[in-house]
């Protein structure tokens, strides 16, 4: 929510507030009032009657007494339905905040993902259109130039098919994602996986710290590498110029095995550490960002390590983050 709708809003719920209490303030007094012009009265035709002289205290006259409890069970009514109005105001506006916030961030998960989409899609294809130009227009291009365009051109592909996967893996995840479980050696893949991270991020450092002994994890072949290879990828990612990557794997008890992704990047705001796990959520603003993604990896690694009944946290890691993701063995 933008600074101005949240002045707009407080000013709303300050107005109300103020409102209410001044109402509030001016039914007791119109109430007292109306109870003194009710004594005067009762007063002037007590004297009237001669029931009571001018020295009597008439507080003690059973008429008077009556008013007197009439008064104040009105009083005590005013207070009771002044509490309830004002709960009920208080439960409505906790409520309209709520919709609002779920609102406001809702259009803003719609206009981050045609903004990342967009881009995200539009760029390689402008890359790939541009290399065939070159090559229609310049056949006599050297070999070694012809190759560094392709290779160009096949990593812009590549970027694609990436995107278009995570695309529909995230769809299926909300649907018919059904896990194909296997005894799989958790050490082996994430071994290949950071092979694979270093190939395309070759100024990481990748240490690897991991326990060979491990029972093998009955899990999803595809999903447990979605997770690995998204968690390693934005740690390299997010750790430039030189990412320091350190991967960790242990067994917890006898009924998991626990994997950690630490790097030394930009680090994640503590108020964003919830987040980032929203499906298209990216930290800060699309336009201004330099690194390219889509927010679909986070939502990616989650749902599939939900769906294996195992857990992810996240940390501070001086500097940088780190995610700690436990896998039940079986
Ligand atoms: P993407 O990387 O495509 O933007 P993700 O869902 O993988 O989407 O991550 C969501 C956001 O969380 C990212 O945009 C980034 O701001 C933040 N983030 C994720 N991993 C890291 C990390 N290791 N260090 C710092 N920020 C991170």
């Amino acid at each position: 929510m933008s600074k101005k709708q949240r002045f707009i809003l407080a000013f709303i719920v300050a107005y109300l507030i103020v409102a209410f209490a001044w109402w509030a303030v001016l039914l007791n007094n119109t109430m007292k009032e109306a109870h003194k012009a009710q004594t005067d009265t009762l007063v002037t035709r007590l004297l009237l009657e001669q029931q009571i002289d001018p020295e009597t205290d008439y507080t003690q006259h059973p008429s008077y007494l009556s008013l007197a409890q009439s008064f104040a069970h009105n009083r005590r009514m005013l207070l009771g339905e002044a509490l309830v109005i004002f709960t009920s105001i208080l439960v409505f506006l906790a409520v309209a905040y709520r919709i609002l916030r779920l609102e406001v961030s809702a259009a803003e998960q719609q206009s981050n993902f045609l903004l990342s989409i967009t881009h995200e899609l539009k760029s390689p294809i402008a890359s790939i259109r541009l290399i065939l130009e070159t090559f229609q227009k310049r056949r006599e291009l050297p070999i070694p130039t012809q190759e560094k365009l392709a290779t160009n051109g096949l990593i812009e592909t590549d970027r694609l098919t990436a995107l278009v996967n995570d695309l529909l893996l995230s769809a299926r995840l909300e649907t018919s994602y059904q896990l194909n479980p296997e005894p799989i050696d958790l050490c082996s893949v994430l071994q290949e996986t950071a092979d694979k991270v270093l190939h395309k991020y070759p100024e990481a450092q990748i240490k690897l710290d991991l326990n060979n002994g491990l029972p093998p994890v009955i899990a999803d072949r595809m999903g447990l590498f979605s997770i690995a290879v998204n968690l390693l990828e934005n740690a390299a990612k997010y750790s430039q110029p030189e990412p320091r990557i350190e991967l960790t794997a242990y067994q917890a008890g006898t009924q998991e095995v626990i994997f950690t992704v630490s790097d030394n990047g930009i680090g994640i705001p503590d108020e964003e550490k919830r987040r980032i796990w929203s499906k298209f959520y990216r930290i800060g603003n699309e336009d201004t960002r330099a690194t390219k993604g889509t927010g679909l990896g986070l939502y990616i690694v989650r749902q599939l390590v939900l769906l294996h009944r195992g857990h992810i946290s996240l940390e501070d890691h001086q500097p940088g983050s780190r995610f700690i993701v436990s896998l039940p063995i079986r």
